[in-house]
C-alpha cells in the first residue's frame, strides 16, 4: 500500500492516471491530497472526483504513527514516535522565540530522525549507543514533520514549522535515498511547502555522499567537525578513521553553498584558545559558518560542557579571526531532546524500569 506521506505531486498524479483520470482531474486529485496531508485548504480549482477519492481511501494509507509528546519549559517538544514494527524514533520541535532569533516572529524548526539507531557510534551521542537497527522510509520521515506540525497547529491554528533539520537519530547520508525522497515530498508547494533552502541535512562526514547531496538537492549541509587533530577526531567520531580531515575539507570546499560546521564544545577537550585558532585556520578560504554547541549531558559522565564564559571566549576568538560563529544555547535539555540526547527505544525501556 502507498503511504500519503511518501507521495509527491507526481506520484499522486500517476496514481490518478492509473484510474483513467484526465490530466486536469489527476492534478485536482493530487492537489486535494497534498493539501490534506499538510492540513491546509486546497486553493481553488476543480474538486477531486469521488471515484478517485474512494480509490485513495482503499489504496493510500493516510494514518500517522502513534506519538507521545513531552514538553520542556523552554518550549521544546520531544515526540516518541511508535512505528508499526515496534521501533521508536524521536523527533524534536524547537521553538526559537522572537526575542532570541532576531526576527519579528517566533520560529519553529522540526528536527527529524532518519534511522532507527545509528551505525556511526560517535562517543557523545546516545543514539550511537543503540547501534544500527534500520533505515526509515521516506514517509516515516515526512510523518515526523506532520506530527510536529499538527501538534503546533492544535496549539495555535496560525502556527506552522518553517524549518527542518535532519539532526535527529541516525546519519542521514547513510539513508540518502529516503532523505531525498522525504525532501521531495516536504518541498511540494501545494503540500508542506518547506523550501529546500530551509532544510539542513547533517553529516559526520560521509565524504563520497556529500557530492551526491550537492548534486541532488539545494538543501543545506551541516558537517560535524568537533576536533581538528586526526587522533582526537577519531576518538570522538569513529568515521574519521575512514575519511581524513583533508578529504573532508576538500568535500566542504566543493559545496555549492555555505556549509555549517558543527563544533560541540567539550571542556578540556576542544575548547582552548589554540583549538579556536586551529578552527579559524581550517575555515580560511571556505564558505562556512560555525555553530558552537556546548555539550549536552550524554553517555560519558566525565565529559562536560565548558563554562558559558569559556564558550563565549572561544566564539570571540573565531569572530576576531573573521569566522562567523553562533553559540547555540541548548533546547530541550531537561526532556532529553537536545543534540546527542535522542535515545528512542532505550529511553522507553529505562522509563518502564
Ligand atoms: S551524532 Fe549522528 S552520526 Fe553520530 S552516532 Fe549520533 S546519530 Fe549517529
Amino acid at each position: 500500500m502507498d503511504h500519503l506521506f511518501g507521495m509527491t505531486e507526481r506520484a499522486l498524479i500517476e496514481f490518478a492516471r492509473g484510474y483513467g483520470a484526465a490530466a486536469g482531474g489527476a492534478r485536482a486529485f493530487a492537489k486535494t491530497l497534498l493539501a490534506r496531508a499538510a492540513m491546509r485548504e486546497a486553493d481553488g480549482g476543480s474538486a477531486a472526483s469521488r471515484v478517485l477519492l474512494e480509490a485513495a481511501a482503499r489504496e493510500i494509507d493516510e494514518a500517522l504513527p502513534r506519538a507521545e509528546a513531552i514538553a520542556d519549559p523552554d518550549g521544546t517538544v520531544r515526540f516518541a514516535i511508535h512505528l508499526a514494527d515496534g521501533a521508536i524514533v524521536e523527533t524534536v520541535l524547537i521553538e526559537q522565540r522572537a526575542s532570541t532569533n532576531l526576527r519579528k516572529r517566533d520560529r519553529f524548526t522540526v528536527c527529524v530522525s532518519s534511522q532507527v539507531g545509528c551505525a556511526r557510534g560517535c562517543v557523545f551521542c546516545e543514539t550511537g549507543r543503540l547501534g544500527f537497527v534500520r533505515n526509515l522510509a521516506a514517509w516515516e520521515i515526512v510523518a515526523q514533520f506532520a506530527i510536529a506540525a499538527r501538534h503546533l497547529r492544535a496549539r495555535d491554528a496560525s502556527l506552522s514549522p518553517s524549518n527542518l533539520v535532519f539532526m535527529g537519530m541516525g546519519e542521514p547520508l547513510d539513508n540518502l535515498e529516503a532523505v531525498l525522497g522525504a525532501i521531495g515530498v516536504l518541498r511540494e508547494p501545494r503540500g508542506f511547502a518547506v523550501g529546500e533552502r530551509r532544510i539542513t541535512v547533517s553529516t559526520v562526514g560521509i565524504v563520497p555522499r556529500m557530492d551526491e547531496l550537492y548534486a541532488r538537492t539545494r538543501a543545506n549541509l551541516a558537517v560535524s567537525l568537533h576536533a581538528l587533530e586526526e587522533k582526537s577526531r577519531i576518538a570522538l567520531l569513529p568515521i574519521a578513521r575512514k575519511f581524513s580531515l583533508a578529504q573532508l575539507r576538500a568535500a566542504i570546499a566543493r559545496a555549492p553553498r555555505t556549509v555549517l560546521l558543527q563544533w560541540t564544545l567539550i571542556a578540556g577537550q576542544n575548547d582552548s584558545d589554540a583549538q579556536a585558532e586551529q578552527l579559524a585556520e581550517f575555515c580560511r578560504g571556505l564558505d562556512v559558518r560555525v555553530n558552537l554547541i556546548p555539550l549536552n549531558p550524554g553517555p560519558i559522565a566525565a565529559q562536560r560542557p565548558p563554562t558559558l564564559e569559556q564558550c563565549r571566549a572561544f566564539q570571540k576568538r573565531l569572530a576576531d579571526a573573521g569566522v562567523r560563529a553562533l553559540l547555540r544555547l541548548p533546547h530541550g535539555q531537561e526532556i532529553g531532546g537536545a543534540c546527542g540526547q535522542l535515545a528512542g527505544a532505550r529511553r522507553a525501556t529505562e522509563q518502564r524500569r
